[in-house]
């Protein structure tokens, strides 16, 4: 890429038929207004956890999981996490929460669905099974009036128009707004979510959790807990990113 630090600026790219990146008039038209060199140059997270999408050394078979998902594993039965939490990804992540970054909110939308696209069609074990309902991690009230938007919305879209399936976003409430979880390990960030959501009543559904970015997994374990204990059959987690563990840890 020529120019690195350019990120999403060229509004009329996208209305263009360019690529958002590299402004190079794009071959094919598709949902994802990337070229081929910018898309093959984004940071996937390919070799990950089944369970829970973390990193693994390309050691590790395809299809396993990770040491803590197979000591204990979490209330979600996969994790679908396209992109590493750095790069472009990082940053269009940051422009999603902080600016409202709607193209943003919308690439990274589509890359999710993609990647989804191309699960669904795997193996059996990497399959990833279509979910009947889609519920973006709410925010606390405060925290939604704050930002004035909530990016899980803006990534579910995508998924919910081009999948079919519809986005409950009133389905559960953060009722208890909790401390920062920035700089906790996963148990503290567990203890730390106790309680903090509410969900409506489910049926036996198949759901998707869609998410930003996971960095313990702690908010979506706590949040698909919340779902089994209202009655999903399943939950799923969707989340365009994924942290690579800091060194010496493990665990989602
Ligand atoms: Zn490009
Ligand atoms: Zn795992």
């Amino acid at each position: 890429m020529s120019q690195p630090f350019r990120v999403l600026s060229s509004t009329a790219a996208l209305l263009s038929g360019a690529c958002v990146l590299c402004d190079q008039p794009l071959a094919i038209q598709g949902s994802v207004d990337l070229c081929q060199s910018c898309s093959a140059a984004l940071p996937y997270n390919q070799h990950c956890c089944l369970r829970c999408a973390l990193p693994l050394s390309t050691a590790a078979l395809p299809s396993s999981v990770c040491e803590t998902c197979g000591r204990d594993p979490p209330p979600f039965s996969l994790t679908l996490a396209p992109l590493l939490y750095e790069g472009f990804a990082q940053l269009w992540v940051r422009r999603l929460k902080e600016r409202f970054g709607l193209m943003e909110g919308r690439l990274l939308g589509n890359l999710m669905v993609e990647a989804f696209l191309e699960r669904q069609a795997g193996t059996f074990a990497g399959r990833v099974p279509l979910p009947e309902v889609l519920v973006p991690v709410p925010l606390a009230a405060s925290r939604l009036i704050r930002r004035g938007h909530n990016q899980s919305i803006a990534l579910a879209k995508p998924l919910s128009s081009r999948l079919g399936v519809p986005l409950r976003r009133l389905a559960v409430q953060r009722i208890r707004r909790t401390a920062t979880q920035r700089g906790l390990g996963r148990t503290r960030r567990l203890s730390n979510l106790e309680g903090a959501f509410r969900s409506r009543p489910w049926r036996g559904e198949r759901i998707a959790i869609v998410d930003d970015v996971m960095t313990t997994g702690a908010t979506v374990s706590r949040l698909a807990a919340t779902l089994l204990d209202a009655g999903a059959r399943e939950v799923l987690v969707f989340c365009a990113t994924r942290t690579a563990p800091a060194q010496g840890t493990h665990g989602y």
